[in-house]
């Protein structure tokens, strides 16, 4: 049997009637941008999220970065002010910070659940302290009361990077929820895809979801009227349409995704192989299973010679990447170690029970390293 990591082509598959029919819809409106098909699920997003406040962008990395600018513009932050960030995430989360000539400060997860660990964040905090970012690594929440809690003692934005997140939960409330603002993807592969690039940004904020938008759309409040020095970032009305389709069927997604996580935290048992920790089942959306193990490289190799498709996510962090040389001397080896361990299994929305079997019982029987 072949197990595919993702297939998008399933999943998509399941609603191919209705999104094409919501295709159709805006091909024969006329209108393609910014029109009626983003402001209703603008609309539709911040009610399933719990906020007042959607604003559609072009991808998730202009999401949160357009948090950044927006807070620019408001006066809450500042070309290099500083922004506490997990040093173990996907690059977008830096690349926000430094677009915005902001400073990142990357900072060790908590081992246990990969995400921010508040002491770290605690201790990080100094004069040029502006703000915390964050992400929800591998669909499960941070420990946002903490972090919350953190924040106001200091005085700083708690930014969100819910872009693996969408339908984590924390006593009744969302991802995206919890910070000043949160930033989420719609890249085909997150919990809610698109058929291409999409992002959002969330908030309470009236203020921030005015500048956002304009911000998106040449910093423009009132057509050729321009507030900003804006970009042009927009969620499309095709991209919108089919993410109404597929915000439907967002809990149902999930909700598969966590049978799927039970199946393989009750299955596998391996000296070799470490299992993902919960801290509440709702508080996980399972974007990623991620495992760790010191023999990872030969635990991938073992899985792909029985047709298993695994990925490492990810094998560099950001302050080991090219982009980053002024970052290479941070001390983070915690970071390092999980890049070098951290392996995810496959899971999605149709992944079958079968399938899940199957890596279960090729999980059991690796040998350890060759
Ligand atoms: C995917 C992702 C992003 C960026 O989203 P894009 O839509 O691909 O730009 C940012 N942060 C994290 C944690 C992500 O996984």
């Amino acid at each position: 049997m072949e197990v595919p990591f993702l297939s998008l082509k399933d999943v998509n598959a399941r609603y191919a009637d209705e999104l094409k029919v919501a295709v159709a819809r805006v091909i024969d409106s006329g209108w393609y941008v910014l029109g009626e098909e983003l402001a209703a699920f603008e609309r539709e997003f911040a009610a399933y999220c719990g906020v007042h406040h959607a604003v559609g962008v072009g991808n998730g990395l202009d999401a949160l970065s357009l948090i950044f600018r927006g807070y620019k513009e408001l006066g809450a932050i500042d070309e290099g002010d500083e922004v506490i960030v997990p040093g173990n995430t996907f690059i977008a989360s830096f690349l926000a910070i430094t677009e915005n000539r902001l400073v990142p400060v990357p900072v060790e997860p908590d081992p246990a659940s990969f995400n921010l660990d508040p002491a770290c964040v605690e201790a990080a905090i100094g004069p040029r302290t502006r703000a915390i970012m964050a992400v929800h690594l591998y669909g499960q929440l941070a420990d946002m009361p903490a972090l919350a809690a953190l924040a106001r003692r200091h005085k700083l934005l708690l930014i969100e990077d819910a872009a693996q997140a969408h339908g984590a939960m924390s006593d009744g409330r969302k991802a995206g929820t919890f910070g000043d603002a949160a930033a989420f993807s719609f890249f085909p592969a997150k919990n809610l895809g698109a058929l291409g690039d999409g992002g959002a940004v969330v908030t309470h904020h009236a203020a921030l979801a005015e500048r956002v938008a304009a911000l998106r759309n040449y910093g423009s409040d009132v057509k050729y009227r321009h507030l900003f020095q804006g970009l042009n970032s927009r969620l499309d009305e095709i991209q919108a349409a089919m993410l109404r389709v597929k915000l439907k069927y967002l809990d149902d997604d999930v909700a598969w995704r966590r049978r799927v996580a039970r199946r393989y935290r009750d299955g596998i048992s391996h000296p070799h192989i470490q299992l993902p920790a919960v801290a509440r089942e709702e508080q996980h959306a399972w974007h990623l299973f991620v495992v760790r193990s010191p023999y990872r490289d030969a635990l991938q190799r073992h899985l792909l010679a029985h047709g298993i498709h695994s990925q490492v996510h990810y094998p560099t962090p950001p302050h080991r990447q090219p982009a980053y040389a002024a970052l290479r001397h941070a001390d983070l080896p915690l970071t390092e170690r999980l890049h070098d361990e951290v392996l995810s299994l496959p899971m999605g929305p149709t992944l079958h029970e079968d399938a899940v079997d199957r890596v279960i019982e090729v999980c059991q029987a690796f040998e350890g390293p060759a």
